[in-house]
């Protein structure tokens, strides 16, 4: 942290100040530094904060009593231990400037709802589990929904049958009021949320039973939702106008399905590609042979070829996934690994070493190249 200022320098006034003289030193350097005159200045928004907090000390007479004996640490708790916590302290600049905007041409400074104007319902976000082959497929699901929709009895008024709110008296219908404030400056006006009708505008002297006065019923609804195949795990799908009914005549938020997809014991998912590993003998690796593969619309049948290695990859061209948006699919690839049998016979075990003295260095090219270069590297160096 910064060396902290001292305050006096910080409103360039002296020690010896009086009230006034702190206020005005005040007034001038806010409104010279005020955010809103300055937009993205930081340089102008931290002078606008150490000035606010220079003020909040000097303005209060025991603040300003232990802040000339002790200094900065009479009067911060968070001084020394890093960070003053206080941003603007006691003074509501809202307040201090409410009745200033017109005065530096801001229209007002500060923005104001209506709160007759239309408004669009919220958003409402549902998760839904998928498997892996309804993910890949399509489907149609139905999610529960939590909706708040325009009250059917009063039709979004909030008053009871055959009655109609009132504009409030107070604030005339626009939620806020004017109200006069004693401050340092002398009294001051500012614009705050009206109290009385709680910054709706309007007053409901009786009630709609159904939904008590707010407009909004809520109820769960069933929606039928249709997944297109293709779909991936942390996509989502927007439904419009499926969402919380507007306000004043607004528009419908959406329904926000968020999909996840569970992993399949088979089948795995590369982008629109999909992988599977099919385990194969060593007589069909040596020999070749028609092996059933699993693809995601059934048993295909694939001819491996004699002399297959372990951990080769075939592609099965156009069996993948469909593309959720556009024609056409990705690819199937399998990988077949050869499965060395774990417990033999003992005729297995004969007939398998009797095979094996067949053998000759030439049925393995890779173990023949393999110690050739070994011998070379260690033996003939
Ligand atoms: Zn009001
Ligand atoms: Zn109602």
């Amino acid at each position: 942290m910064a060396e902290k200022r001292d305050y006096y320098e910080v409103l360039g006034i002296s020690k010896t100040a009086t009230a006034d003289e702190i206020k005005s030193a005040y007034r001038k350097l806010a409104k010279k530094y005020h955010p809103d005159l300055n937009p993205g200045d930081k340089a102008a928004e931290e002078k606008f904060k150490e000035i606010g907090e220079a003020y909040e000390i000097l303005s209060d007479a025991d603040k300003r009593a232990r802040y000339d004996q002790f200094g900065h640490a009479g009067v911060d708790p968070n001084y020394g231990a890093g960070g003053y916590g206080g941003g603007f302290g006691g003074v509501d600049l809202n307040d201090l400037f409410g009745d200033l905007g017109d005065l530096f041409g801001m229209g007002g400074g500060r923005r104001r709802a209506n709160p007759n104007a239309p408004r669009r319902g919220g958003d409402i976000r549902v998760s839904l589990a998928l498997s892996f082959m309804e993910a890949v497929h399509g489907c149609t699901k139905t999610v529960s929904v939590n909706r708040q929709d325009v009250c059917a009895e009063c039709g979004g008024s909030g008053a009871a049958k055959g009655t109609s709110p009132d504009t409030c008296p107070d604030c005339h219908g626009s939620g806020y009021v004017t109200v006069q404030q004693r401050t340092p400056f002398g009294v001051m006006q500012s614009s705050q949320p009206c109290t009385r009708c709680g910054g709706k505008g309007k007053i409901i002297k009786s009630p709609c039973p159904k939904c008590h006065g707010s407009g909004k019923t809520s109820s769960a609804k069933r929606v039928e939702v249709n997944i297109p195949a293709g779909i991936d795990d942390d996509q989502s799908l927007r439904l419009q106008g499926l969402g919380d009914a507007g306000v004043n005549g607004g528009p419908s938020g959406d329904l926000i399905v968020i999909v996840t997809v569970r992993p399949d014991a088979m089948f795995e998912r590369d982008r629109f590609d999909v992988h599977v590993t099919v385990p194969i003998t060593y007589s069909q690796a040596v020999l070749g042979a028609e092996i059933e593969v699993p693809t995601i619309d059934g048993k295909v049948r694939y001819d491996v070829p004699e002399g297959t290695q372990s951990g080769t990859m075939f592609r099965l061209r156009g069996k993948g996934i469909q593309y959720v948006r556009g024609r056409g699919r990705g690819d199937q690839y399998v990988q077949v690994v050869v499965e060395i049998p774990k417990k033999l016979t003992k005729a297995q075990r004969e007939a398998l070493k009797k095979f094996e003295e067949t053998l000759k260095d030439d049925n393995y090219e890779q173990r023949k190249g393999f110690f050739k270069s070994l011998r070379d590297k260690f033996e003939n160096g």
